[in-house]
């Protein structure tokens, strides 16, 4: 395994083609756009390598016998769900934002059990393949990106009949040693700084589609590939590095990326699906699943910091012990708790897939994230109403260091005895970059918008069987109404 220094080595020894604000990043790891989301990606490594949290932070592999990173592990089991969700929570609060490597982890075991099923239907050669990849990735420690979602251009029509038919990423030719893929796929966490992407189809693919049904992992360098870093709210500030505006040294959600993929040639030995669209609903609706589940862990444990931030700010401001204030922060408990309840109780109701690895509940995963929709947005609510205005007035870093007016802004915007007022300073910055907009975003549309949520929840609530049981209890019997 690696730790989080030999990461950015690692990433170092690759050239992307990576853009941010209209120019190509020569040293992109360095760059102060990039550099707070690597140093959050490093932390994945950092706590599996530093030998503290063995128990969540690692495991065994099942394919060779070796320690590896969990963000390299096959779900083999409830108790491996269980210690991801931990896991996510921890470095979540270690962190206070998105760590980006759970895609990658989601991803793998969606294809590994997708591929199993295609080889066993169709007679293919894919699990083995994505195997022998599999090895590689938890031998080597390498992050990979879950690359999912399309541009879609106009979502009133499929994939293969839109304007322009690389809105979806798809097939354009068939080698006889591998393919190659066009198209593009937005809003990828991590995939910047990750190894490899995992280039995944979007939704189910009729027969009509079998070009857009393709799974297959793309090295971040590969000839052909573009990922273009996108801005967020106050990103000028990472410039100011080390500076109180920047509000955290980590970074403010995940660091997306758009990647364009402009005729990459993929060898055969990366390709997971070419073509078997009937297999891609179910790739997405597993790995969704698990995703889904992870954000009651990773969103707890960014609560877990922005709730101990939000209540030392009140005990600045001389609120703490106020009755009003402390419901307040009790609710913020509630909204968290409940998540990650949710995310343990669809882990410990897992079942397991033909291919081995085990399935989260897909109803309380999706019930899940559809609270993160919603609860992310009240928690920041509360922490607005406690931390006051401030949080959108306070002037500037460089004001307050200024030798003219600095020692004014000190004495005003003093708090309670004992307290500095640039302790007071970081934490309101903190909690804004932390409800930011971005943030907010990232939880409504990340691992699926809301309404793609209440699709399966609907569908897994299974209707006509509660109706049953309504008529069974209630004592309503079918046949002829005159009979009633
Ligand atoms: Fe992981 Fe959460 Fe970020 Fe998704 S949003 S990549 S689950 S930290
Ligand atoms: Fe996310």
């Amino acid at each position: 395994m690696m730790n989080g220094t030999q990461y950015l080595e690692s990433l170092k020894r690759r050239s992307p083609r990576i853009f941010y604000r209209g120019k190509r990043l020569a040293n992109p790891y360095d760059h102060p756009a990039l550099a707070p989301h690597v140093r959050t990606a490093a932390v994945t490594y950092d706590l599996a390598a530093n030998g503290k949290h063995d128990d969540i932070m690692t495991a065994t592999s099942a394919l060779d016998g070796t320690k590896i990173s969990r963000f390299t592990h096959l779900f083999w089991s409830v108790d491996d769900l269980i210690r991801k969700i931990a896991m996510l929570r921890l470095i979540g609060r270690e962190t206070g934002t998105c760590f980006q490597r759970c895609v990658g982890v989601d991803g793998i075991n969606a294809i590994w059990s997708v591929t199993y099923e295609i080889d066993r239907a169709k007679g293919t050669g894919y699990h083995k393949r994505f195997r022998e990849f599999l090895l590689r990735l938890q031998r080597e420690d390498l992050m990979s990106a879950g690359a999912m979602t399309d541009p879609k251009g106009d979502r009133s029509l499929p994939p293969w009949q839109q304007a322009d038919p690389d809105l979806y990423v798809r097939i354009v030719e068939r080698r006889s040693d591998g393919i190659v893929i066009r198209g593009s796929k937005t809003h990828i966490t991590g995939a910047a700084n990750s190894h490899e992407i995992l280039v995944m189809p979007t939704l189910g693919l009729p027969p009509e589609g079998a070009d857009y049904a393709v799974t297959c992992a793309v090295p971040i360098d590969a000839p052909g590939v573009t990922v273009v870093f996108g801005r967020q709210t106050n990103d000028e500030r990472k410039e100011e590095e080390g500076r109180f505006d920047c509000g955290t040294p980590f970074g403010i959600v995940g660091g997306e990326s758009t990647l364009i993929f402009e005729d990459v040639f993929v060898p055969d030995e990366r390709v997971f699906m070419a073509g078997e669209g009937e297999f891609a609903g179910a790739l997405v609706e597993r790995f969704s699943a698990w995703h889904r589940a992870n954000y009651g862990g990773c969103k707890g444990g960014n609560a877990d910091v922005l709730l101990g931030a939000t209540a030392l700010l009140a005990e600045i401001h001389g609120t703490i012990k106020n009755a009003v204030v402390r419901d307040k922060l009790t609710e913020i408990v509630h909204l968290v708790e409940t998540n990650y309840a949710g995310a343990v109780g669809s882990s410990a109701l897992a079942r397991q897939l033909p291919a081995g690895n085990w399935l989260v509940d897909p109803l309380l995963a999706n019930t899940v994230k559809q609270n993160v929709t919603r609860f992310v947005y009240q928690v920041a609510r509360l922490t607005h109403d406690i931390a006051g205005g401030i949080l959108s007035t306070l002037p500037s870093d460089a004001d307050f260091r200024s030798g003219e007016i600095g020692g004014l802004l000190e004495k005003y915007f003093a708090g309670k005895q004992g307290f500095s007022t640039g302790d007071k300073r970081k934490l309101i910055r903190y909690i804004e970059g932390m409800t930011s907009v971005a943030t907010l975003v990232e939880a409504l549309h990340g691992a699926g918008s809301p309404q793609a949520q209440r699709i399966v929840m609907l569908r897994q609530a299974d209707l006509p069987e509660k109706a049953r049981q309504a008529k069974k209890v209630i004592g309503i019997k079918d046949g002829d109404p005159k009979d009633k």
